[in-house]
């Protein structure tokens, strides 16, 4: 791809983008009257993912930034892959990442009066013909960028005749694939896309808004300049892939615009992250197929994947704002998008305690029948959210991993005869018995705990190498944890051409593990979506599946460095 290094570099020194560049150089220059009209144009075939959210932060950022608006604009052309229920949740995914429309929703189907009627003008002038060819044959004809295409034997057909196929083509006369309406251009042209572009063709599928009323539909680049007229749109920002479809986009908005209007079309790259797919065909195949559990699978690329998941709007509009709008394509590493989720929960979420593989304490000393509550910190980033109390007592859960009864040099957890601080609470040390099960596994570990060392005490000021995270056995509610892992187990699915991609799914990409124990509070806040980190596991949010009998929590993402590599600085 072309880089425009003089435009991007004039654009860093103002601190704009080179589209906001653009932008700005319009409205300085009083084009358009000095208006600024973006517009977010999905077609309604999907659910919209992170590529998406990159396009949504573009046009209506640049639109929030220079005092204009943003039209969401349904792109529903193909009725036979188009739906409402993608219309209804592309609306959610929108507001969700923090933008709105106000009341500009519009639909290119609203077009299609306007459409059909330049369709005629255009048929009546000469500049469009209907072709009875297949569309093999019509490919067949198109030539290569280094040589001419070949004109159709139906391309001098009088306007009357054009005028009269077209209207039977709409009426129903005619079976799908059967004639298409063509602009008559240039079959030699060096722009693959002034051959004699296809403008409509024949389908019969039901329209999810317009019904019957419509057998003939017009292609993306007979929609979409026009659209963008009819709405007063002024920039039309798109991906890289459009720049070939500029010059048309420019022809057909000639047909209507006069010097002073016209939508201007810009390009910037894709998003595309590794260990992914971007595809909605892809997407919806992976649905179809039951390969994930829906749209929203939190493994998934999507906006409401991403959302279920627990990722933050804040973390997603971060991470498009790190790796920026440019003119040639590249991969980004999901890492980034990995670390900007990390950062934003770090901030905004409650810290809580959940031992995700149990065995049991047996604090010796301890008062039968006791229970005290300690304070624990919500969230150390953000003080003012204060404390909530979590209860101890004589039988605690602690994680599995965190005793060992033979320990390496350097091991700063349980060991017997060695001492660990449980986080918020004691100082207990491992001089009781070890319990075992038939198979040797361990069943209770016996300790003591020193009263004078409770959390805020002198006492607890003792240096003891390492901190636990653990709850009570008799108050710990259990729950189910998904642990999600990328989705395909190769770098760029999308590049391994002779492979099947479903073949490069990530079989570990969820693993289920059931009867962890939460601290109660957990349980009693446990509102889907919620940010929460599980204190040196990682950050989960409750899934839109949990009920208080049967509490689900999605690991949104692993914690990178624990408080205990935290506390040995
Ligand atoms: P399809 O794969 O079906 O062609 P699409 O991914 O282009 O679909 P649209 O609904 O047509 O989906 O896209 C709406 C807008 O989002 C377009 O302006 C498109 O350029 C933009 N967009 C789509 N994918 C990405 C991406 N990966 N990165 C940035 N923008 C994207
Ligand atoms: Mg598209």
């Amino acid at each position: 791809m072309n880089v425009n290094t003089i435009e991007e570099e004039s654009a860093e020194k103002k601190g704009l983008n080179f589209v906001e560049q653009i932008v700005f150089d319009d409205l300085q220059a009083g084009k358009n009257g000095g208006r600024l009209n973006t517009r977010f144009p999905p077609e309604p075939n999907g659910y919209l993912h992170i590529g998406h959210a990159k396009a949504i932060c573009m046009d209506f950022g640049v639109a929030e930034k220079f005092g204009g608006t943003c039209n969401l604009r349904f792109d529903d052309t193909n009725p036979v892959k188009e739906d409402v229920e993608y219309v209804d949740s592309i609306k959610e995914d929108i507001h969700w990442l923090g933008f709105d429309w106000a009341d500009r929703e519009y639909y290119a189907s609203d077009y299609f009066p306007q459409l059909y009627a330049l369709a005629e003008r255009l048929i009546k002038e000469g500049k469009a013909y209907v072709d009875d060819q297949t569309s093999e044959q019509i490919a067949a004809q198109k030539g290569t960028p280094t040589e001419p295409g070949t004109e159709s034997p139906y391309r001098n057909r009088t306007p009357e005749e054009n005028l009269d196929l077209f209207h039977r083509m709409n009426a129903g006369e005619f079976e799908e694939g059967a004639r298409v309406l063509r602009a008559k251009i240039d079959m030699a042209s060096s722009n693959m896309h002034f051959r004699d572009p296809i403008m409509y063709r024949i389908i019969k599928h039901p329209h999810h808004r317009t019904g019957t009323t419509w057998k003939v539909y017009p292609m993306y680049d007979f929609a979409h300049g026009q659209s963008d007229y009819f709405e007063g749109v002024t920039h039309s920002i798109c991906t890289l892939e459009f720049v070939p479809h500029r010059p048309l986009y420019d022809y057909f908005v000639d047909e209507l615009a006069d010097e002073s209007y016209r939508p201007r079309q810009i390009e910037f790259n894709r998003l595309k992250l590794t260990y992914t797919v971007m595809s909605k065909r892809k997407l919806l195949q992976l649905v179809k197929e039951g390969l994930v559990a829906g749209w929203d699978d939190p493994r998934m690329p999507t906006i409401s994947g991403m959302r279920r998941r627990g990722f933050t709007p804040q973390s997603v509009r971060n991470f498009i704002d790190k790796i920026g709008y440019t003119k040639y394509e590249a991969l980004n590493s999901i890492s980034l998008l990995e670390h900007a989720v990390r950062d934003d929960l770090n901030r905004v979420a409650t810290r809580g305690m959940a031992v995700m593989n149990p065995v049991k304490v047996v604090i010796d000393n301890y008062p039968e029948g006791e229970t005290e509550m300690v304070q624990m910190e919500n969230n150390p980033e953000a003080p003012e959210t204060g404390t909530h109390a979590m209860p101890f007592s004589r039988e605690l859960y602690i994680e599995r991993e965190d005793f060992m009864e033979n320990p390496p040099k350097k091991f700063f957890r349980l060991a017997p005869g060695g001492e660990v601080r449980l986080k918020g609470a004691y100082i207990i040390k491992c001089d009781g018995e070890i319990e075992k099960d038939a198979d040797g596994n361990i069943t209770v570990i016996h300790c003591t705990y020193d009263p004078d060392t409770r959390s805020g005490l002198p006492g607890s000021m003792r240096k003891v190498k390492g901190t636990l995270h653990w709850v009570s056995a008799a108050h710990a509610v259990e729950a189910t944890a998904r642990l999600y892992d990328r989705l395909f187990n190769v770098e760029n699915p999308a590049e391994e051409k002779d492979r099947d991609f479903r073949e490069m799914l990530n079989p570990d990409s969820l693993k289920v593990m059931e009867g962890i124990k939460l601290e109660p509070f957990l349980a009693e806040n446990a509102v889907a979506g919620r940010p929460f980190q599980f204190q040196r596991i990682g950050y989960f949010t409750p899934d839109k599946d949990s009920t208080p009998e049967h509490l689900i929590f999605n690991r949104t993402i692993a914690l990178k460095d624990s408080w205990e590599k935290e506390q040995k600085k």
